[in-house]
């Protein structure tokens, strides 16, 4: 079998997300035969090292043989059961751990089976827990520039026009407050004014504001001091509307901290979890909230208080296989405290593309280094250049327009992330010679 074989065959076949399948007519797909550690490789052997952790998600590398066995162990066991009035052994250790590890107070577990619906059910649950105590209200706040996945719902609450603007006859009501414009305190305070603002105004009509805490990520990697997340916690609670946390992307460590909400030490009402949720194994997610939220929807039975919300695959028994193995890994390998010296490398990473003519700023925070490009047209395309000349180079890493970053799986060496590094350094020179 050749990359060629496979990647003619899928021509005829796929439609591959967030792709312009023509674009492949002349740059074809690379089909991965294998994966080990941070390393994938095609079929003719050529190894790649993903330095974006597959779309986010991986933390302990391509069939890690520690999740592999748990999830074999599982799979000889009990592959999925239907969630509702059943239950198993996998999704209460998980929901007990979760409940220990995420900030106190955050103390039930809803699941659902990718980011995307995850925020739908948060969502829905505030909607309906402001409903359940005669309040009709049907309006949420985001930030500008804030992403939340591409479902409907999702969509209507993100603020990046490449996804939203054609489907924009199709949303729910949700109005954006300015994100604070860089990483420093005054840049939060700034943002607060503006949202404080809007609840002076506007607060008996909002159910919930949703974030992306510290890092906008499919928004460009934009990052913002905890200070804003303190602050706009606050301010949620002052004028009774729901701070909803989504930490799909930067939950499990990304950002430093097991969580980023810590960071700001605040409980927000809803806390959305995904992508790292397995380790990069398997699709889950899980939104969870407090006993006060839960409370409002529990009662004797009606179907107009209680929460009928369902997916097929809530829950999946080999998902939570593979999320208890993470946490196993979290725990065992301290990875919270190891992760420091490869931020530092990151840091360092960084510093060799500062003051570049075309680099316009580099920031980073945790695990994720961000260098932010400047002086190209947009017509150029310049992060898909990137991401062709650093493939050849055998990094797979994937710009947002002029936005390059790094997020790599956990168990990357700082001698390995200096290769990603050196890769897109020649890329730039190759690109400005
Ligand atoms: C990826 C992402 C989502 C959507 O999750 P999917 O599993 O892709 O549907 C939502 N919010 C944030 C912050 C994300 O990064």
């Amino acid at each position: 079998m050749t990359n060629k074989s496979i990647s003619n065959r899928d021509m005829n076949v796929l439609w591959h997300p967030c792709t312009q399948m023509k674009d492949h007519e002349t740059f074809p797909i690379i089909p991965i035969s294998r994966g080990n550690g941070i390393y994938l490789e095609d079929f003719e052997g050529n190894r790649y090292i993903d330095g974006i952790s597959s779309w986010w998600v991986n933390l302990f590398g391509h069939a890690n043989s520690y999740i592999n066995g748990k999830v074999k162990e599982q799979l000889d066991t009990l592959e999925h059961v239907i969630l509702a009035g059943f239950t198993h052994e996998g999704i209460v250790v998980l929901s007990e751990r979760l409940v220990k590890l995420a900030p106190e107070g955050l103390t039930r577990c809803f699941y659902a089976d990718n980011g995307s619906s995850a925020v739908e059910v948060a969502l829905k649950m505030s909607y309906h827990a402001h409903r359940n105590r005669g309040d009709n209200r049907a309006l949420f706040v985001s930030l500008t520039n804030s992403y939340h996945g591409e479902t409907l719902g999702a969509l209507s609450v993100g603020d990046v026009a490449l996804y939203k603007e054609t489907y924009e006859p199709l949303l729910i009501r949700s109005i954006q407050t300015p994100s604070p414009c860089d990483q420093t305190v005054e840049a939060a305070n700034e943002a607060i004014a503006q949202f404080e603002r809007l609840l002076r105004e506007r607060s008996s009509e909002i159910a919930a504001l949703i974030v992306e805490p510290l890092v906008q990520g499919a928004g460009g990697m934009v990052m913002y001091h905890p200070h804003f997340l303190t602050q706009a916690k606050w301010l949620c609670s002052e004028y009774g509307i729901h701070f909803i946390a989504d930490e799909i992307m930067v939950g499990f460590g990304r950002t430093g901290t097991m969580f980023a909400c810590e960071q700001a030490e605040i409980t927000p009402d809803f806390l959305i979890l995904s992508k790292g949720l397995t380790g990069g194994y398997l699709p889950l997610s899980v939104v969870m909230t407090t006993e006060s939220i839960y409370g409002e929807f529990y009662c004797d039975y009606n179907p107009y208080r209680s929460f009928l919300h369902s997916h097929s695959y809530t829950g999946n028994a080999l998902a939570c296989a593979a999320a208890n193995a993470t946490l196993d890994l979290f725990e065992k390998n301290r990875v919270i405290e190891a992760n420091r010296e490869l931020s530092m490398a990151i840091s360092d990473g960084l510093k060799r593309f500062v003051g570049r003519k075309e680099v316009k700023e580099t920031r980073q925070c945790g695990m994720i280094g961000v260098i932010e490009l400047e002086g190209f047209d947009p017509k150029e395309r310049i992060g898909v250049t990137i991401h062709r000349l650093c493939l050849g180079k055998g990094i797979l890493i994937r710009p947002l327009g002029n936005i390059i970053y790094v997020m790599p799986p956990y168990v990357i060496t700082t001698g390995e992330l200096g290769l990603i590094f050196d890769a897109i350094e020649s890329a730039l020179n190759e690109l400005t010679l």
